[in-house]
């Protein structure tokens, strides 16, 4: 998989080289690229923005540093298809089937807004692209400064799927968000706690069918809680 990250802070980057992610990017399961959008732009001042049209508070990303930098990206690739990935609070909320989706495509490249967002005929352009796929996508219902978080949180979120980035790929057979509710392939569970060694800390025991060794009756049990934290927390028993 190849990543292209479009961003007028590449520095907020640098934890991709840290554990899980920093171990696939040495053995080269996944090769990501971090692009200065500010390489792009005109004069001195490398300005990157300017004053909204129709008028408001705030600047606007300008198109033309944007089109040349993901021009620059696709050309670089060889991929068939270009997934354009716009960072955006308005766009599609992420979530664990978008984060698999994602997990299956060859290029990906992640626009990082800054101001009041980017320009939008950036995003209408390259929709009307035959090469190119383009989906707004939002981590949640909250505003931040910029696409920068946003995009290393849905690169952790796909990355860690890709085959051979877990130690244990069991890891993600029961996962929350992952473990489809029964009888209802839409609805997905959260998982059951966890617990580990000493059986008692501060007073407090391991729930005691943890320590039967009986698989049919942990699994029962993993399962029943799974269902009442998933109707707690999402208002839902996937029944
Ligand atoms: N004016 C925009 C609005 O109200 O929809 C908010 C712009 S925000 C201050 C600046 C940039 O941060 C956005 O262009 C986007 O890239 C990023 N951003 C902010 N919140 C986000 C979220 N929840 N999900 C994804 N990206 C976000």
């Amino acid at each position: 998989m190849q990543i292209d990250v479009i961003t007028i802070f590449p520095a907020y980057f640098e934890p991709l080289k840290l554990s899980l992610i920093g171990k696939a990017l040495e053995k080269q399961i996944v090769e990501i690229a971090i692009h200065d959008l500010r390489d792009q732009a005109p004069g001195v001042h490398k300005s990157v923005d300017d004053t909204p049209y129709g008028g408001g508070a705030g600047m606007v990303m300008s198109p033309e540093p944007w089109g040349a930098a993901i021009d620059q990206v696709i050309d670089s690739r060889d991929a068939q298809i270009h997934d354009l990935v716009v960072l955006t609070p308005a766009g599609q909320k992420l979530n664990q089937s978008m984060a698999q989706e994602m997990a299956g495509l060859s290029h990906l490249i992640f626009a990082c807004g800054r101001y009041e967002g980017i320009d939008h005929r950036v995003t209408d352009y390259y929709q009307a692209q035959p090469h190119v796929r383009v989906r707004e996508l939002s981590i949640g219902d909250y505003v931040l400064n910029g696409g920068e978080v946003a995009t290393l949180v849905t690169l952790e979120a796909i990355i860690r799927l890709l085959p051979g980035v877990l130690g244990n790929p069991d890891s993600l057979v029961e996962e929350s968000h992952s473990i489809p509710a029964p009888g209802d392939e839409e609805s997905h569970m959260l998982e059951y706690p966890n617990y580990t060694k000493p059986a008692v800390w501060r007073g407090l025991s391991v729930p005691e069918v943890l320590l039967s060794g009986n698989h049919a009756l942990i699994k029962g049990w993993r399962s029943k809680i799974a269902r009442e934290r998933t109707q707690k927390i999402l208002g839902q028993t996937g029944e």
